[in-house]
């Protein structure tokens, strides 16, 4: 399963530079540690905008996911991978501002994640607070799960007609719940 960190996995607070706002949802390390146990690899998937517009340095995206990795292995769950498009089209540091095949909606880091790890993509679920999660889901191959944490709550009322998610969920834990269900 690939989940989207700032707003699912962890609580939304802008452009995250300082391990103090890293906020982990109540529910975040046991639903990952279900996901462990029933066999799914978990894949962290974000964008880090931050990092090309000069706000986040690069060398804080691992701290945070080495700090994120720590806190769920004191839960007895692992995170297979953490993948993170640091580039933005306006971005201030010159060699990472482009317009780039990984940032979300775009289905770049799901292929290369999906390369790297042997995943199927055709049997695997992108779950997301924001449309652009589920847009690149949808263009990778995956389902898709909505969670209302994060911006998801707001996505779903403005949600327009046509292509929604497979499902909708309060939270990840709640979109773990579905997706284990699927494979009974
Ligand atoms: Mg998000
Ligand atoms: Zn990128």
């Amino acid at each position: 399963m690939f989940v989207d960190r700032d707003g699912t996995l962890i609580e939304e607070s802008g452009y995250l530079s300082d391990l103090s706002r890293v906020t982990f949802y109540p529910f975040s390390v046991d639903a990952v540690r279900q996901l462990n146990l029933g066999g799914f690899a978990v894949v962290v998937i974000t964008n880090q905008s931050g990092v090309a517009r000069g706000i986040v340095p690069e060398s804080f995206v691992a701290v945070a996911h080495r700090h994120i990795a720590e806190r769920m292995a004191a839960g007895g769950a692992h995170i297979d991978a953490f993948y993170y498009c640091p580039h933005h089209p306006d971005g201030t540091i010159a060699a990472l501002r482009k317009t780039c095949d990984c940032r979300k909606p775009l289905p770049g880091l799901l292929t290369r994640a999906a390369a790297d790890l042997e995943l199927d993509l055709s049997r695997s679920f992108m779950v997301g607070d924001r449309m652009q999660d589920l847009e690149a889901g949808r263009a990778a191959g995956t389902k898709t799960v909505l969670v209302r944490t994060g911006y998801g709550a707001a996505e779903e009322r403005a949600q327009r007609t046509g292509v929604g998610p497979e499902a909708t969920a309060d939270n990840l834990a709640g979109a773990a719940a579905r997706v284990l269900q699927t494979r009974g």
